[in-house]
C-alpha cells in the first residue's frame, strides 16, 4: 500500500483538484481510499456523489479533575506542555481551548485525582464511492480550535485492502498540515506559478524536506510561464512532475461541483507514472 499526501503551502492552489483527478485517475486500476484531512474546510466530497454510509461524532480526551481525591501536588500542572491547568490552593482550573489529549496529566497524577472525560470536537463520515474508491472526511464543530484530533482520527480509518491512500491536506505549513502529510511514502506540493505561490511552495518544501519526505511539484494553471517556478525545482531538486493548463471551461466545471478525470487527456498517464515511480 502506498501514501501520497497532496499538500500545498496555502488555499486555492488546485490540492483539491489535484487530490481528486489523482483518485479518479487511480481508480482506474487500482483500488484508492482517498482522505479529507482538510477538516476545518473539507470540500472533496462536493465532487464526489455518493452518500455517506456511516457517520460518527467524534471524542477526545480531556482531565476531570476530583478535587476530593486531589492532594494539590502541582504534577499535572508541571507534565503539561500546553499550560492547561492551574493548580490553586484548593481548586485545579482547566483550559480545554489549549488541551492536546495526550492523557499526560493522567498517566502522573499520584493520587488517581483525574477521570477520563470525552469531548465531541466534530464528524467522521464513510463513503463509497464506487467499487474502487474509498472516500472519507471529517469536519470540526464550530467553535472548536484544533484540527489535528480529526485528522488523527481519520488516519485511525484506513482501509486495509486498497493499493494506495491519497491524504488532502490542510494548506498551509502548520500543525494540521504535518499531522496529514507525516507517514506518507509522497508529498505532491501543488502550486501556480505566480509570486505567491512560489513564496508558499518554498515554506510548504521547508516543513515536507525537514520531514524527510520525497517530493515533487505539479504546477496547476499552467499558461507556459512558469520558470518562477521551475527555476526553484532545479535550485532545489525537485521535479516538477505535472503542469495542469489553465482552462476556463475546466474551472467553470469546477465551480459547479464537477471534474471530470478525462477533461486533459494527458495527464492520466504522467499521474500513473507518478504513483508507479513511488
Ligand atoms: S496531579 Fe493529581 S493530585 Fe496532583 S494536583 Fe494534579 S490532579 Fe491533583
Ligand atoms: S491531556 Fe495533555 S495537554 Fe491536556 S491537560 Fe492533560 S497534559 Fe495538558
Amino acid at each position: 500500500m502506498k501514501k501520497i499526501a497532496v499538500a500545498s503551502g496555502k488555499g486555492g492552489t488546485g490540492k483539491t483538484t489535484v487530490s481528486l483527478l489523482l483518485t479518479l485517475i487511480a481508480s482506474k486500476k487500482y483500488k484508492v481510499q482517498l482522505v479529507d484531512c482538510d477538516v476545518e474546510n473539507p470540500n472533496c466530497h462536493i465532487f464526489l456523489g455518493s452518500f455517506p454510509i456511516k457517520k460518527e461524532k467524534i471524542g477526545v480526551f480531556y482531565p476531570v479533575i476530583n478535587l476530593e481525591k486531589c492532594s494539590f501536588c502541582k504534577k499535572c500542572q508541571e507534565v503539561c506542555e500546553y499550560n492547561c491547568l492551574l493548580v490553586l490552593d484548593d481548586n485545579v482550573l482547566f483550559f480545554p481551548e489549549l488541551c492536546h489529549p495526550c492523557k499526560g496529566c493522567l498517566f502522573v497524577c499520584p493520587e488517581g485525582a483525574i477521570d477520563e472525560g470525552k469531548r465531541e470536537v466534530g464528524d467522521i463520515c464513510w463513503f463509497r464511492e464506487s467499487d474502487n474508491i474509498y472516500f472519507n472526511y471529517a469536519v470540526m464543530d464550530v467553535g472548536e480550535a484544533r484540527a489535528n484530533p480529526l485528522i488523527e482520527e481519520l488516519k485511525k480509518n484506513l482501509e486495509n485492502d486498497v493499493d494506495l491512500i491519497i491524504f488532502d491536506s490542510p494548506p498551509g505549513a502548520n500543525c494540521p498540515m504535518v499531522q496529514a502529510v507525516n507517514d506518507s511514502d509522497y508529498v505532491i506540493l501543488v502550486t501556480e506559478p505566480t509570486p505567491f505561490g512560489l513564496y508558499d511552495l518554498k515554506i510548504a518544501w521547508s516543513v515536507v524536506n525537514k520531514l524527510g519526505i520525497p517530493a515533487g511539484i505539479v504546477i496547476n494553471r499552467d499558461e507556459g510561464e512558469d520558470k518562477i517556478i521551475t527555476d526553484f525545482s532545479s535550485q532545489e531538486n525537485i521535479p516538477v512532475i505535472l503542469k495542469i493548463p489553465f482552462s476556463l471551461e475546466f474551472a467553470r466545471l469546477y465551480s459547479e461541483g464537477v471534474i471530470k478525470a478525462d477533461f486533459f487527456p494527458d495527464i492520466e498517464e504522467k499521474m500513473f507514472n507518478i504513483i508507479e515511480s513511488i
